[in-house]
């Protein structure tokens, strides 16, 4: 069976297009409606703030991101805007990085349908059509832009609602909007999609159409990450969208797995967390590791070491339960008898590495 899957129908892209918004919006305003802003808390009182076209009674709702995003804080959102006593929007818009782009679309998703989103993690749940949604990234790496995706760390698991319904409607890539992230976060979202990439076209899921995009990814990636250009966050917004679009077709692999299992029992972040996962994993990944800190020299970056040291039996466990869940993950990575490679006891080796 061949997966038959959606893509974001509208998609606009280049410098200062962010301007368009207005217009952008224009067309799907009722006359008594009124938009959503869901956008990143760093933005507070700066010129993005400024720019965004609020109307009437549109609302502008800040978004903190300290911690990536959780079911229950889906929940309460849900309950701000409902009690708005305004009904239904007529759109929501997210502006941020990875996680403010996935609490917007878990937000337009249970606006209209009923429940809790922990209710939804999982694989096409959801049957009801969400309000329309816009997506504009101020980071680029994680490629949640263009994913049928938004991942959610319930009371219970880290899960994404997954749906031909999460997809944003439409998305705006304006390049100008990640100049000012700080370096390491720039790096570490940015080995986001690098790792996607290495972990897409090294899979056995591979097909023509994920590399393709894993190909085109992966070259931006290098361009942006060892070579010096001056559109170099052109080219990363690029490489996100592409890797995302790789992966669609194809899937994550060992790093993403592991790293689930570290950001699940400590909540390190995405991006810094496939890092320290990846950085172990030479002899699954031997090429792309080797790149990989290569790039890390030429940015200075360094990462955190031994993080599961003095965790708990409990912890660990649990961590290699939530990581060996991941079955998907882990048959792209080493086929169908991934079990009999990846037993338990190996993978917590691994994770007593990182
Ligand atoms: P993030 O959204 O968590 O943001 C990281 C930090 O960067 C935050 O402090 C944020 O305030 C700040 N930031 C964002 N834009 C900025 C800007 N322009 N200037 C200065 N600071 C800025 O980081 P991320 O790595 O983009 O996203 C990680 C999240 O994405 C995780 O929750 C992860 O689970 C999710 N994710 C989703 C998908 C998907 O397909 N839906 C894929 C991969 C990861
Ligand atoms: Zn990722």
């Amino acid at each position: 069976m061949y997966r038959n899957f959606a893509i974001v129908p509208k998609i606009i892209f280049g410098r200062g297009c962010f301007n368009q918004l207005d217009d952008i919006l224009k067309e799907k305003r009722d006359d008594n409606g009124y938009m959503v802003f869901i956008v990143d808390d760093v933005f507070t009182s700066g010129p993005i703030e400024k720019r965004i076209p609020q109307r009437g009674n549109d609302r502008l709702l800040y978004v903190n991101v300290d911690d990536e995003p959780k079911t229950t804080y889906i929940d309460e959102l849900v309950g701000i805007i409902k009690a708005y006593g305004l009904g239904l929007p007529d759109g929501v818009v997210g502006i941020g990085g990875g996680s403010t782009l996935d609490i917007a679309k878990a937000v337009s998703l249970l606006l209209t349908n009923p429940g809790s989103a922990t209710d939804y993690q999982g694989w096409d749940l959801i049957t009801i059509p969400a309000i329309y949604k816009v997506g504009i990234p101020t980071l680029s790496g994680t490629g949640a832009e263009i994913s049928r995706t938004t991942v959610l760390t319930g009371p219970e698991k880290k899960l994404g609602i997954n749906s031909d319904y999460t997809l944003y409607d439409q998305i705006v890539l304006d390049p100008e909007l990640i100049k000012d992230v700080p370096k390491e976060q720039w790096f570490y979202t940015g080995m986001d999609c690098y790792i996607h990439d290495v972990e897409s076209l090294e899979g056995t899921y591979i097909n023509e159409f994920s590399r393709s995009y894993g190909e085109k990814s992966i070259e931006l990636c290098r361009q942006v990450f060892l070579d010096e250009h001056p559109d170099r966050d052109d080219k990363l917004m690029m490489a996100s969208y592409f890797g995302g679009m790789s992966i669609a077709y194809s899937q994550v692999g060992a790093c993403h797995a592991l790293s689930y299992g570290l950001s699940f029992v400590l909540g390190v972040h995405h991006g810094i967390g496939c890092c320290i996962a990846f950085d172990k994993l030479e002899e699954f990944y031997p090429h792309g590791v080797v790149e990989f800190r290569e790039m890390m020299d030429t940015h200075n970056i360094r990462l955190p070491q031994a993080l599961t040291a003095g965790l708990s039996e409990e912890e660990i466990e649990r961590m290699v339960s939530v990581s060996l869940g991941l079955a998907p993950l882990w048959e792209n990575c080493l086929g169908k008898d991934w079990q009999t490679i990846m037993t338990p006891d190996r993978a917590r080796q691994l994770l007593l590495k990182m």
